[in-house]
């Protein structure tokens, strides 16, 4: 769509993940003088979609057909390559547009805050969802698998997804896009016990009824919970909310046999991360044996110490702080009211709650962003689009356009083989070469 009248509301969406997209899609829905610029840093859309969604569970992955369709729209751009921070000013895109959307999730790792967090051996779910779903951030993270015994820490969906891309074998990942990098260290590596441990109990867990599931039908694995830490089966009838379908399933895991599968997976509750053991290197995790009283963990006092070889801490994601962003230490997001930071800027997704909800929870919160921009906002005849073209071809960025992220799909379609539906490509340098490609 052309023109950049005086009616146009010229809006940038900072970050091309589903809350980004949600909320193009509410701006511009039946509204044809608001333009939508989605800015990414990387040359790829889709966000978490591409990145985060576990590599096996490729239907989650269908939803950004809804996104492409979005972005089909003419009055909504994908700019990729083009970095907060680095190619442009938060300040710079507030002259240009009338709007600021920050829709850039959550991707740095909240802490454990124990000692010895930073011995060699502990990857946070950060890089190590993105190492193994070819991010360009951790493609060189290189983690050494070479090891019996690993704890992954954490009762949510991303502990579950850890668990289960490292329990999983070559043929049962086939038809996933795990990232050849990971896919060979993975299947070569010699371990046989995954501990997921939850600070709290089975009922407070936050994983989901199918995601658990899945964990007792893998091939070689077998999931084992001991069944005294599972509540009196009378109480199930009055248990509500994800506990009553998980309940089942975590009776069923407490009747494996440990020796029926030769990896076993290990649903570990009440038990929380003291220290980490180690001299340069991760050799064991320190425990202490908890309690919940009124939803809450309390410690016991008796701790014992497990021998792992490595840990994934899966407890949870901080927003990236942006200098001159109001920012919320406690819940690790931009300081916000229903999505407002101040004056034309705005924020939604994680970056707007925090790290929870599902992919759908950000439809409704894009659309109620989106409906207060088109309220509070009104067009100033800023230069938009055309501004951002032309900041981009005096300092010579190469920006990858939807059409040409459209060839680095193509190419890595073309790559997949044995039933995978894309061979990830981890180099941006390569992807913007193909994305100037003719
Ligand atoms: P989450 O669901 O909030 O789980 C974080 C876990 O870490 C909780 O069990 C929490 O325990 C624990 N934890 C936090 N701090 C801890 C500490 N210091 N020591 C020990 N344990 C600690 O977060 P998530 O797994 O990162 O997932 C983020 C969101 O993405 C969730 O809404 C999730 O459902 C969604 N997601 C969905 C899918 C899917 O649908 N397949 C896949 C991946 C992620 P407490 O409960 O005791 O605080």
């Amino acid at each position: 769509m052309e023109g950049n009248g005086s009616d146009t509301l010229n809006v940038a969406v900072i970050g091309a993940g589903p809350a980004g997209y949600y909320t193009a899609e509410a701006l511009t829905g039946g509204h044809d003088t608001v333009h939508v610029d989605i800015i990414d840093r990387l040359p790829t859309p889709f966000g978490l979609i591409r990145a985060g969604v576990a590599p096996d569970h490729q239907s989650i992955k269908n939803v950004s057909r809804r996104y492409e369709a979005t972005n089909n729209r003419s009055n909504v751009r994908f700019v990729g390559n083009l970095s907060l921070g680095r190619d442009i000013t938060l300040a710079e895109l507030m002259e240009l547009y009338d709007s600021v959307v920050l829709a850039t999730g959550a991707a740095k790792d909240r802490p454990l805050g124990i000692e010895g967090e930073d011995l060699k051996g502990i990857i946070g779910s950060g890089p190590f969802v993105g190492w193994y779903n070819a991010h360009p951030d951790y493609k060189d993270l290189n983690p050494d698998l070479r090891v019996a015994t690993v704890a992954v820490i954490g009762n949510g969906n991303v502990a579950i997804d850890v668990a289960r891309v490292l329990a999983k074998t070559a043929e049962e990942m086939a038809g996933s896009d795990l990232a050849d990098h990971a896919a060979r260290p993975i299947h070569g590596s010699p371990i046989r016990d995954i501990y997921v441990l939850g600070r709290r109990g089975p009922l407070e867990a936050s994983f989901t009824p199918n995601e658990l599931r899945e964990m007792n039908e893998l091939e070689h694995c077998v999931a084992l919970v001991d069944p005294a830490q599972l509540p009196d089966p009378a109480l199930d009838p009055a248990l509500t909310g994800a506990a009553k379908k998980n309940m089942p399933v975590l009776r069923l895991m407490a009747a494996n046999r440990p020796d029926s599968k030769p990896v076993r997976l290990h649903l570990s509750f009440y038990l929380r991360p003291m220290a980490v053991l180690g001299d340069k290197c991760v050799c064991g995790l320190r425990l202490e044996k908890t309690r919940v009283d009124d939803g809450c963990c309390v410690g016991t006092g008796a701790t014992e110490v497990l021998p792992v070889g490595l840990i994934v801490p899966c407890i949870g994601y901080r927003t990236s702080p942006i200098p001159d962003v109001p920012y919320d230490e406690r819940y690790g997001r931009f300081k916000n009211t229903e999505g407002r930071i101040r004056d034309r800027l705005y924020c939604v997704g994680w970056a707007k709650r925090g790290p929870t909800g599902t992919i759908g929870t950000n439809k409704p919160d894009g659309l109620e962003v989106a409906e207060k921009i088109l309220a509070e906002v009104h067009p100033q005849g800023r230069e938009g689009r055309h501004g951002l073209d032309r900041i981009v071809r005096e300092r010579d960025l190469h920006i990858v356009t939807f059409r040409d992220w459209k060839k680095i799909e193509a190419a890595e379609e073309a790559a997949a083989c044995g039933g995978a539906p894309r061979r990830k490509i981890t180099d941006v340098e390569e992807m913007v070469k193909l994305a100037e490609s003719r």
